[in-house]
Formats: structure tokens, C-alpha cells, sequence
């Protein structure tokens, strides 16, 4: 008799936070015991899932022409404070190191908060004409930022792990252009990958990055109804590239300075999204691709039938499936079936193979689905083509279930009236509305509705109205509140 597995967790949508410490620590994601506010230790499991997902973007970066490069983690003083705009948005959230042993520093170094400042004054000593351009970089690293506000493991730390391009373009065009391929970048590996849908929203003008000219965003929604920024590409200008004298000789000899791009992709907070969207009662739901296990075979042991024999049979069944490629492991642990059950659930294992002696007598294979959480026996000679198929099926049903819910919780309202009565009624959700883009409005709405920010115009949505809470006139916009 196989034993019930219960669910261990609460329900995320009641109580998202309390399901989601829950799942950092049962699944062996993350340590939160570091003991330094805003840091926190990634464990071998949950690293092993972040490095599948860093492969994911990285692959997609390269393949448009973008190149890896490494800048050291400190940034003088000096050239931080260069781009006005950029050193006002970040000074209050920057870790200085002033002093090596015991001697004071000369000038004081900056944790990177952001790397423009550390890579454009070397840019200013690679290029030189035009020919040379466009040039895509990017690196996968940690930054640090001295958060103010309350932290919280992998959504808001003081240090969190990224993908950072900076890119320079010879003209205006070719630089706004990046903006959009690296939307579709982050569609192709978010969303069709990993099953994370995204609002591709332009940032307010009072909302850009320090120093951008223009700022555009990616914001998922968890299940607390908060959205998360997990993605950002900004259109620099010239404001960087004038500020560290990038300079390239034009077709005419004459200097010019190069248009830029950067680009941020939020890894910590994709690695919270996945679990937080996908998860369930029972744990984390990993999409196949970067699942640390694919499969798990467990024996189911009888009295009176070998064991040796149902061994036998999962070796074989372990055997072809590592042969295909897959992360299989074959768990003949003195654990029972439930225990096994319960860890594997928890880590998000979208396969599980259970073997007894009927799989074995019969030549035939039991496979659990971790998503949908049923079991189907298939013949043996059938299990490779089924593990492949249905792989596919579970990111398309994570997917479509993900984006079901961020389109349902998308409300349209259309008079000051009509939100306060219905945030009042339905709280947090995506609230569509007309707005007039004047941040004392922003921070009236912020303060008349518990934190409710203008996130932004949604850029598939084009229209013009008066603006819900002045009448001035204004263009759609969404109202959520945010991590
Ligand atoms: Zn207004």
C-alpha cells in the first residue's frame, strides 16, 4: 500500500508569505541564517536551478551578438559621481569600502550598485571609430544595494544576482531598437521557457533609471497580487557616453558620442517568480529545462516479490533515460515511498517513475506528473517519447495557467470613484487606467490607496483619456503595488 502524500504547505494565494519562506527552506533553495540583513546563501539546490536559468539568457544574448566580459566590483568615488542623475538615484543605496587593512583609502570604492560608471570610462579607451560599432557586452554578477526598506530573501536583497548588457550604437535607432530585442530576449527565455508571463510597460517619466532618457520594464504578478520588476532596458542617450568621453570618429572623421543601451535581467527575483507562480501545496514546480532532477524512479517494495528484481528493472529504466540526457536519479533509499514522494514534490520534480511488481511483471512504467499530480502507465518501449511530450505539456499548461491569472486580475476602471470603490472591494490587482503622467497625481493615488503605484503604459495598449484622479489629459496606464 503506497502511502498518501499530504499536502505540506498552506495556500499561496492565502498566505504567500508564509508559503514562501516554507518552500525557501523545505526545498534546500536558499539559507536565510547568513546573519547579515539582506544577504542570503544559495544552496547547491537552488543554485543548481539559478545556473540552469542564467544558461538560458546567456545562450539568448549570445546568439544576438552579445559578448561576456567581467568589471571589477568596485567603483571609485569619482566616477560615480559623474552622470548627475545617475549617483542622485543610487547615493543612498551604496555600500563604500573606506579603508584596505588599516589604512584609510585615498578615495573611497563603491560596491557596484549598477556598472555603468565601472564600464564606460574603459569604453572610452576601446572604441574609436564608428566601424567599431555596435558593441553588445554584458556580465552575470551580483550588485549590492543598501536597501532601505524592509528585505526579503531573492525579491529585495542588499546584494542580488543579475545579467547586466551595456551596449553602444552608432546611431539613435539602432540603440531604441536594442530596447525591443531585449524584450524579446526576455520573452523567448521568461516566458516561453520558464512560463513567466510579463507586462512590457514604459517606466513614468519620474519613475526612469538615474540617468536614462528612457526606462522600459517587466513586471510579473505573484500571488499576493503585488507585481515584481523582474527585467528593465533603458535607452541611455548620449548621457553616459558624454559624461566618460566615449567618442568615435564618424564616416567624416569628425568625434561623435555613441548612443547606449543597458539591460537588466533580475535573476534572484525570475529564480522567486518561478517558485512563487508555479508552486503549489506540495512545492516548488520546476518547468523541465532547469529542473536540478527530471525524474525520480522510486522502487515500491513488496513482500513475497524480489526487490532485487524491481532494482533491476529502475536500473534499466535509469540507465536509458541518463542515455537520453535527462537528470535522472534512482532512489533506492531506506526512506518509504511517501517520504520520497514528499521530497521530490517539494523540490518540483516533474517526473516521478514508480516501480513495482506490476510495472515489472507487465513491462511497463508508471509515471507521475508533478503538475497536474496524476499517474498514467504507459509500456515501457513508450516511456522516452512520453517523457519528451509531456515535458512540453507542462510549460505549456505552467504557462497558460500563469497567464490566465495575470490577465484576469487586470481590471479596467474608469473613474476616481470606480478605483477607490473597487481597490476597497477587490485590493491588490493590476488596475488599468488613463493618467495624466505627473507624479503629484502618482503620489496622491500612492497615498489615497495603500501603496498603489503607477507602474507604467503598457506597451501593447494605445489610447488617450483624461487622467482618472485630475481629469488632465493622459494615456493608459497600470496601477499595482509592488515588491
Ligand atoms: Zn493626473
Amino acid at each position: 500500500m503506497v502511502e498518501v502524500v499530504e499536502a505540506a504547505l498552506p495556500d499561496k494565494y492565502e498566505n504567500m508569505s508564509e508559503w514562501y519562506s516554507e518552500i525557501l527552506d523545505r526545498a534546500e533553495i536558499i539559507d536565510i541564517r547568513y546573519g547579515v540583513k539582506g544577504f542570503v546563501v544559495y544552496r547547491p539546490f537552488g543554485m543548481t536551478i539559478m545556473k540552469n536559468i542564467i544558461k538560458l539568457y546567456e545562450e539568448e544574448l549570445e546568439k544576438t551578438g552579445h559578448q561576456p566580459f567581467l568589471f571589477p566590483v568596485v567603483i571609485p568615488e569619482k566616477n560615480l559621481r559623474m552622470e548627475k542623475e545617475h549617483i542622485k538615484g543610487f547615493e543612498g543605496e551604496v555600500f563604500w569600502i573606506e579603508k584596505g587593512g588599516y589604512t584609510p583609502l585615498e578615495e573611497r570604492l563603491a560596491l557596484r550598485p549598477t556598472s555603468e560608471t565601472a564600464i564606460y570610462p574603459i569604453y572610452a579607451l576601446w572604441f574609436s571609430s564608428y566601424k567599431e560599432l555596435p558593441f553588445k557586452g554584458y556580465q552575470t554578477c551580483a550588485v549590492y544595494r543598501y536597501e532601505t526598506k524592509a528585505t526579503r530573501p531573492l525579491l529585495r536583497g542588499r546584494e542580488f544576482l543579475w545579467i547586466e548588457t551595456h551596449n553602444l550604437y552608432f546611431t539613435e535607432k539602432e540603440a531604441r531598437d536594442q530596447t525591443i530585442e531585449d524584450a524579446e530576449i526576455f520573452y523567448r527565455v521568461t516566458t516561453e521557457k520558464l512560463g513567466i508571463p510579463f507586462i512590457h510597460l514604459k517606466r513614468e517619466e519620474y519613475d526612469k533609471f538615474p540617468g536614462a532618457v528612457d526606462t522600459y520594464a517587466f513586471d510579473t504578478l505573484l500571488p499576493d497580487g503585488r507585481v515584481l520588476q523582474i527585467g528593465t532596458t533603458h535607452y541611455l542617450g548620449t548621457n553616459f557616453t558624454k559624461v566618460f568621453n566615449v567618442q568615435v570618429h564618424d564616416e567624416e572623421g569628425k568625434l561623435v558620442n555613441p548612443h547606449s543601451t543597458c539591460y537588466g535581467i533580475g535573476l534572484s527575483r525570475i529564480l522567486a517568480s518561478i517558485l512563487l507562480v508555479h508552486g503549489d501545496e506540495y512545492g516548488a514546480v520546476l518547468p523541465f529545462e532547469i529542473a536540478p532532477i527530471q525524474v525520480a524512479i522510486i522502487p515500491i517494495y513488496k513482500s513475497g516479490y524480489s526487490n532485487e528484481k524491481i532494482d533491476k528493472y529502475c536500473e534499466k529504466i535509469y540507465s536509458e533515460l541518463k542515455g537520453q540526457g535527462f537528470k535522472v536519479v534512482f532512489d533506492n533509499s531506506e526512506k518509504t515511498p511517501g517520504e520520497k514522494y514528499y521530497y521530490y514534490d517539494m523540490r518540483g520534480v516533474p517526473f516521478r517513475i514508480e516501480i513495482g511488481p506490476r510495472e515489472v511483471d507487465t513491462n511497463k512504467v508508471t509515471v507521475f506528473r508533478r503538475d497536474i499530480r496524476q499517474r498514467k502507465t504507459i509500456p515501457y518501449e513508450k516511456l522516452i517519447e512520453h517523457i519528451q511530450k509531456e515535458a512540453r505539456d507542462i510549460l505549456r499548461n505552467l504557462r497558460e495557467k500563469a497567464e490566465k491569472r495575470l490577465r484576469e486580475n487586470i481590471i479596467e476602471v474608469n473613474s476616481k470613484e470606480e478605483l477607490i470603490k473597487t481597490y476597497r472591494e477587490h485590493g491588490r490587482k493590476i488596475y488599468k487606467v488613463y493618467f495624466c503622467g505627473r507624479k503629484e497625481c502618482a503620489d496622491e493615488i500612492k497615498e489615497a490607496l495603500d501603496g498603489l503605484e503607477t507602474r507604467g503604459k503598457p506597451l501593447n495598449l494605445e489610447g488617450e483619456g483624461p487622467c482618472i484622479w485630475c481629469g488632465k489629459p493622459g494615456h493608459i496606464c497600470y496601477l499595482a503595488k509592488a515588491y
